[in-house]
């Protein structure tokens, strides 16, 4: 919190300050919310949650005010832990999450008052709004924007103003949250409604890299790069953003810089509209857990409305696909994530029925995509054999190209992902 204050501090421009609950605090609050019947265990996690913000507050000077508000919270949060006990909900689970960023601005405004910036509180509720799918809720923009200008600008007007991320209420004033992550997702939404000239995300990692630096040592930070390529990553697994974090910050072409707030010195990524430099490759992503569906039928053969037919039983089951590989009789995709949880994606028994009765179908676990992003990539003359050449000792299940100028991805056996983005990593970019 003292290093996020001196990043405050070294930019006198900054209006409005975003911030998500303290460490470890959502996964004990869920937990909460999921239901804990034995009593000494809820008690267990209640000191734990006291304990991580009292060892805050017992640092910060003057602190009575601002204890009280905290032990206020945690009163909630126990009752609100016993309810979720006996009756749990998505609605309650929401009410109860909240409460961490709700505990967090409160010790961080007064952080921030101590260390002399004039800061205020704000409750996000008031200005975020969002439609009533709990634990998803989906951001109302132009209801948002008209409170974040009535409510939230004459503040940062005058002073810093600290808020929750995450978090938002319905039109009745009920409680919701965005998805697990999405703290940086309402500073977007934030930003997109004050029209701010810039938008940061001080997170723990120094800005995005050739690819995770986990799986290649040798990865390189990027120092500009611009929406579509950063938006093709986080959707490609890249976990730096929220996969929906620019879209406010394209929307409104706010530029957004992301840094990490435990090394701000080490710099970090911008990205923008347009960047300077658009190589033709630019980074690797990496998303496990992929499900292969292949279908495959001779009817298909010079025929018509054979893949309307499959995909007309793919919408009824509302199952979002994301690569498509075709050939003349057959066809493969894969299935789009559909929870947070991250678990692979299923064909569900209904839908596997209706399309067996169309084609014969295959559907295969423990694949991995492999996304190599780039600008015109169309064009790859001159580099399409080093891309192959790398991947020559794998076994390629699909591949995807031609459709985005952004990326070409690569289904390969989950034990083979780590081994690919290495060999891709040390002949493309090293
Ligand atoms: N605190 C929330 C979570 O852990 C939101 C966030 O971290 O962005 O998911
Ligand atoms: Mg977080």
């Amino acid at each position: 919190m003292r290093r996020c204050a001196s990043v405050i501090k070294g930019n006198d421009n900054t209006r409005l300050v975003v911030i998500s609950a303290c460490s470890g605090v959502t996964n004990l609050l869920v937990e909460l919310a999921n239901g804990i019947h034995q009593e000494t265990i809820r008690q267990e996690r209640l000191t734990t949650l006291a304990v991580i913000h009292d060892e805050v507050l017992a640092k910060l000077p003057e602190n009575t005010s601002v204890a009280q508000a905290v032990n206020a919270l945690i009163d909630d949060i126990a009752t609100l832990a016993e309810a979720a006990a006996t009756s749990p909900s998505t609605q309650l689970t929401d009410s109860l999450v909240a409460c961490g960023e709700l505990l967090s601005t409160h010790l961080f405004t007064h952080l921030l008052n101590t260390q002399g910036i004039s800061a205020v509180r704000f409750d996000a509720r008031e200005a975020l709004r969002t439609n009533s799918l709990f634990g998803k809720a989906t951001p109302q923009l132009v209801e948002t924007s008209s409170l974040v200008n009535e409510k939230l600008r004459p503040l940062c007007e005058r002073q810093v103003v600290v808020t929750q991320g995450f978090i938002g209420a319905d039109d009745k004033g009920n409680t919701t949250t965005l998805g697990r992550g999405g703290s940086d997702y309402s500073a977007a939404l934030l930003a997109e409604a004050l029209h701010a000239d810039t938008l940061e995300i001080w997170t723990d990692v120094p800005g995005i890299y050739t690819t995770d630096p986990r799986v290649a040592p040798n990865a390189k930070p990027i120092s500009e790069i611009s929406f579509s390529e950063a938006s093709e990553m986080a959707n490609f697994g890249a976990k730096i953003l929220h996969p929906s974090t620019l879209l406010p910050a394209m929307r409104q072409e706010i530029p957004v810089f992301v840094g990490s707030s435990k090394a701000p010195q080490q710099g970090g990524t911008w990205i923008r509209k347009t960047a300077q430099r658009s190589p033709l490759l630019r980074a690797l992503a990496l998303r496990s857990n992929q499900t292969m569906v292949t279908l495959n039928s001779l009817n298909m053969f010079h025929a018509y409305g054979f893949l309307a037919e499959v995909f007309n039983v793919l919408a009824r089951h509302q199952i979002s696909v994301d690569l498509i590989s075709t050939s003349e009789v057959s066809v493969s995709l894969t299935l789009d994530q559909t929870d947070t949880g991250g678990g692979a994606p299923t064909l569900p028994d209904a839908a596997l029925e209706e399309l067996s009765a169309l084609c014969t179908v295959k559907v295969e676990h423990g694949l991995s995509l492999v996304a190599l992003i780039g600008n015109h990539m169309g064009e790859t003359r001159g580099t399409a054999s080093k891309i192959f050449g790398a991947m020559d000792q794998f076994n390629v299940r699909l591949i995807c190209s031609g459709a985005s100028d952004h990326n070409m991805c690569f289904l390969v056996n989950e034990e083979d992902s780590k081994p690919v983005i290495q060999a891709l990593h040390e002949r493309l970019f090293e």
